[in-house]
């Protein structure tokens, strides 16, 4: 079994889409797992993953069959990385937070609440345990520098290697948190953080990654051995192709750096599926260098390649369609 899994999500239309090209939409279901996706030109494509997620799919469902498994196997001590990706607005931000700031929607809350809570679910069930700790810390890439969500102060941290703890952000904020309720006052801090920086660099917030880092750590009541995993969250900038409007200056100074960090992830990933471990270029960017030891290895990945559903939309989910297709 592969340690990739690639998944769609097609969103609901909005209102907007409706606006402009009525419920005109860019695929026909066939199954769970695939769908012909019909282009701009009106060719046909059918295309197959491990799972997709049709408009009418439960934030629910995305946990059960993307992240329950990796949540898990972070408890056992196996890295992992949740990735979200597609142009801005096909919904990574909805799929990975949910809508707007953090909330106990039951229904509505995105994979990062659900995650915390498998993890704090996980540990309290595990019979194998004296002590433990789940710390998180929040990040975003933004030209090639990385911020520190969690104290803006901390405005490019460098990026380590140490002899068993992996790779690790030096001087990152690391909070401790004792139950989901702390975990989600902290998130929404970091959410605010983001968008107090877009002002101040005029960008939006999809012109960035943003990634959450989990880290488990507990002492086995067993051996006395201390076990550690570390599951990332990644909502990815958005892919679209700016400089294809004719973007100037700064605006396209961001999409260059965006699609070479993007194209990066693309490679890693690629090398990784493909089985071309002899060299895996995960310094081609700060985002691959910092999921270094979370994507590959025997670490476990889950690739959500977000779309609208909208055929004024096809040129762009196509793209993501091709980026999720390189990834198996
Ligand atoms: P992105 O992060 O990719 O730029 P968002 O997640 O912000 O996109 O989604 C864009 C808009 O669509 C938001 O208003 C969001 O609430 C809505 N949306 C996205 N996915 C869904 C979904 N599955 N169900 C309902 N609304 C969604
Ligand atoms: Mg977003």
């Amino acid at each position: 079994m592969s340690n990739v899994k690639v998944c769609v999500r097609f969103r609901p239309l909005s209102s907007r889409e409706r606006r402009i090209c009525g419920d005109d939409i860019c695929f026909d279901r066939l199954d769970e797992e695939s769908f012909v996706f019909k282009d701009e030109k009106g060719e046909d494509t059918t295309f197959c993953f491990d799972r997709v997620f049709y408009q009418d799919a439960k934030q629910r469902d995305l946990y059960e069959f993307l992240a329950m498994s990796i949540v898990q196997d972070t408890v056992n001590g196996i890295n992992g990385t949740i990735i979200t990706y597609g142009q801005t607005g096909a919904g990574k931000t909805y799929s990975l937070e949910g809508p707007g700031i953090l909330e106990f929607d039951e229904c509505r809350k995105g994979l990062l609440p659900r995650v915390i809570d498998g993890l704090f679910e996980c540990l309290k069930s595990s019979t194998d345990m004296s002590a433990h700790t789940i710390k998180i810390s929040m990040v975003e890439i933004y030209m090639e520098r990385v911020r520190d969500l969690l104290d803006v102060s901390k405005d490019n941290l460098q990026i380590r290697e140490g002899k068993g703890q992996g790779i690790y952000l030096s001087g990152a904020t690391e909070v401790s948190i004792s139950d989901l309720t702390e975990a989600i006052a902290l998130i929404n801090r970091g959410i605010a953080n983001k968008a107090v920086g877009s002002t101040q660099m005029n960008v939006t917030s999809s012109r960035s990654h943003c990634l959450y880092t989990l880290s488990v750590q507990y002492e086995s009541a067993v051996d006395g051995k201390v076990k550690s995993g570390k599951l990332m969250l990644v909502d990815l900038a958005g892919s679209e192709k700016v400089e294809k409007t004719g973007a100037e200056g700064k605006v396209l100074e961001e999409a260059k750096t965006i699609n070479k960090s993007l194209s990066a992830l693309g490679n890693v990933i690629n090398a990784l599926t493909t089985g071309k471990r002899s060299h895996i270029p995960y310094r081609s960017s700060k985002l691959t260098r910092i999921l270094e030891d979370s994507l590959g290895g025997n670490s476990r990945t889950a690739l959500l390649c977000c779309c609208s559903p909208s055929s004024s939309n096809t040129l762009e989910s196509m793209s993501t369609l091709r980026f999720g297709t390189r990834a198996k």
